[in-house]
């Protein structure tokens, strides 16, 4: 991991909870996020573009790129396949970051392969201001919302595979801890280091020593 690579962000949620919303607030106030464009056999919401929130699959084509390879992970949730392409990733090259919408099995798999990712986890204030919010949603039948609230137990109990955990109660309160999460991963020594390397290379030039515990 260098200054160079994209910072891994996987952001992960109960439905409902406000993972989307968030995740648009912090992509259009840090420049330079790229959102991964999962691949899904779920139908299209009203509001969504094929391209835009998601690729929409049927499931054999979503079965023939799980036998090509083609996915970094995939997970079957709510009845529905979802993945992240290999592509996608190498889509985000030279960007700042690219920001994972993933369930808890996604958030697992892509950690496996890059421990280096960021995993941030995003709870309701209560189970009953979820299921307002499932419901507020208006976009899935009544049984839909039913079902995702009976996992959302199951999805809050994965939250120990998580770096961060962030309450979603007051949404301007929430968007400031999500972009302040994003700011402090990027002074994280390993991706610092670079520019210290680079000072103590100039120090050369004056003549300057380096103690030896200062590269510890
Ligand atoms: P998720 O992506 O986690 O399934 P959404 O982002 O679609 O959830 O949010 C679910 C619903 O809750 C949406 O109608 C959204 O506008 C609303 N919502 C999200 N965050 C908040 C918040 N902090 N306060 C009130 N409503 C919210
Ligand atoms: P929704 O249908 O509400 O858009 O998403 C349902 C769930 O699928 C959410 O928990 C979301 O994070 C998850 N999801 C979306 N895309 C992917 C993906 O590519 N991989 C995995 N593992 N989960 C995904």
């Amino acid at each position: 991991m260098s200054s160079d690579d994209p910072l891994l962000l996987i952001v992960s949620s109960p439905s409902g909870a406000g993972k989307t919303t968030l995740a648009s607030r912090l992509l259009a106030k840090v420049t330079g996020l790229v959102f991964s464009v999962s691949h899904t056999t779920r139908r299209p919401r009203a509001t969504e573009l094929d391209g835009r929130e998601y690729h929409f699959v049927d499931r054999p084509s979503f079965e023939q790129l799980i036998v090509d390879d083609a996915f970094l992970e995939w997970a079957e949730v709510h009845d529905n396949l979802y993945g992240t392409s290999r592509a996608e990733v190498e889509r985000a090259r030279g960007a700042r970051g690219i920001l994972f919408d993933v369930d808890h099995q996604g958030a697992r798999q892509i950690k496996s392969v890059r421990p280096d990712a960021v995993a941030i986890f995003i709870l309701p204030p209560s189970m009953s201001v979820l299921k307002q919010r499932l419901q507020g949603r208006a976009s899935e039948d009544q049984a839909t919302v039913e079902r995702r609230f009976r996992v959302a137990r199951s999805e809050i109990a994965h939250y120990g595979l998580f770096d961060y955990v962030l309450m979603n109660d007051d949404l301007e309160r929430a968007t400031e801890r999500l972009i302040s999460i994003v700011l402090a991963e990027e002074c994280r020594r390993g991706r610092t280091a670079r520019v210290a390397e680079r000072l103590l290379a100039e120090t050369h030039g004056f003549g300057g020593t380096v103690p030896p515990h200062a590269k510890e």
